[in-house]
């Protein structure tokens, strides 16, 4: 299978998570499962956009300088509703609401600043310096379109009409399990034939970028008993699993020996590195499980692959798969026939150049990468200058 085909057979085995209201303060980086509509104007209320003087125009449109009476003053929140009297003017702060019979701001900068009777200098435009109620919004408008994924500026927005809480999909609730005997937890002490876990780390911390919650489990060794009793533990809090490690062709395989009875499918994609691919619905929920290959690199590809559509289709995000651009190859390479390559690089001006060799191992490499280069399966040799598909890693998208 292509690494395409068995992304379209993932998507296809998982339905969207129902919406329900949240937090405006929860949303960022969900989408809008409906259209949500204002509840209020925007402005609410006629309001002064400078310090300054609330006039009415007329009383100050006659050759400069005017000299009004100043009866009073409106402070922001200031509820007390006043109106104006032909021929006076009323000091009034940034936000504050216009009175009525006030229809236009003289700002402090054209007066003398002056109490009880201030002069002024310059004629305003009717209407100047007021923001008028609803010029912006009006009460029942779509402020925020359904699919629109709710960064910083849309949650503003949403909690000035008065929006309390957004329907969206909830975050998918991702269990991360590391499998290996000989793995250990950083901080520990390492003996020779030891490695520090990195996937769980890397794979945790990759689900919360997607957006999604992750509970990073402690490293499971590799006996299919033990495996299946952590498994059978975190499945109440699942709605995704992932694995590292143990599905490949190994005495030692854990993943795939205790879970390939149970109906989950272990098979290879026609890719470098993530060839050993795992997946099922597990439990009694059925819940989706995705065993991922042990080496670093490959269970980012992975991940990065497979596991982050889905979680975007659980959450409703599209695209389900990141865009890619076109660069050009900084360096000529080499690739395997028959596989996709994923190979790491660093891109700049549209230029993109392999970093940290083709080993599925190379973790500081891949630390060091911002895009995945993705060579067709038919390619074998690539010249430099050649134009590539690159995966940009760090984008939103
Ligand atoms: P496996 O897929 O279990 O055969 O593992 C392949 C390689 O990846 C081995 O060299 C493992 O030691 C290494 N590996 C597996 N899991 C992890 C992990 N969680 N962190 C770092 N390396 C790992
Ligand atoms: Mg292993």
């Amino acid at each position: 299978m292509t690494p395409d085909e068995y992304r379209e057979r993932l998507l296809a085995a998982v339905t969207p998570m129902e919406p329900f209201p949240q937090p405006v303060n929860e949303c960022l980086g969900l989408a809008a499962a409906e259209d949500v509509l204002a509840r209020v104007d925007l402005p609410g209320f006629d309001n002064s956009a400078m310090d300054g003087y609330a006039v009415r125009h007329a009383d100050v449109a006659g050759d400069p300088p005017a000299s009004l009476p100043v009866v009073g003053e409106i402070g922001a929140g200031t509820s007390r509703v006043i109106a104006l009297a032909p021929g006076s003017a009323v000091k009034i702060m940034t936000g504050a609401p216009v009175p009525s019979g006030a229809d236009t701001v003289v700002p402090y900068e054209w007066t003398d600043r002056g109490t009880p009777q201030v002069r002024i200098d310059r004629v305003p435009t009717p209407g100047q310096n007021v923001r008028r109620q609803g010029e912006e919004v009006r009460t029942g408008d779509v402020v925020v379109r359904e699919g629109t994924v709710l960064g910083a500026r849309h949650l503003g927005l949403l909690a000035a009409v008065g929006c309390a809480a957004v329907p969206v999909r909830p975050r998918p609730r991702v269990v991360v399990i590391s499998t290996g005997s000989e793995l250990r937890e950083p901080g520990q002490p390492l003996a020779h034939d030891s490695v520090y876990d990195a996937n769980s780390y890397l794979l945790a911390a990759a689900v919360r970028a997607a957006g999604a919650i992750s509970y990073r489990v402690g490293i499971v060794p590799d006996e299919p008993k033990a495996f299946l009793d952590a498994l059978q533990d975190q499945l109440v809090r699942a709605d995704v699993v992932i694995t590292s490690g143990g599905v490949s062709m190994g005495d030692y395989d854990v993943v795939k020996a205790a879970l390939a009875p149970a109906g989950v499918w272990f098979g290879r994609i026609a890719m470098q590195p993530g060839q050993p691919q795992g997946f099922g619905l597990v439990g009694d929920d059925q819940v989706p499980l995705f065993a991922l290959p042990g080496n670093p690199v490959s269970s980012y590809v992975s991940f990065e692959s497979f596991v982050l559509p889905v979680l975007r289709k659980l959450m409703g995000i599209a695209p389900y798969t990141r865009p890619a651009v076109t660069a050009r190859l900084g360096a000529a390479i080499t690739s395997p026939r028959g596989k996709q390559q994923y190979l790491r690089g660093r891109s700049s001006d549209g230029v993109v150049t392999p970093v940290g060799g083709p080993g599925s191992h190379l973790i500081a490499g891949l630390a060091e990468a911002d895009c995945l280069i993705v060579v067709p399966a038919q390619e074998t040799a690539l010249e430099e200058g050649a134009e590539v598909r690159v995966l940009m890693l760090d984008r939103p998208f």
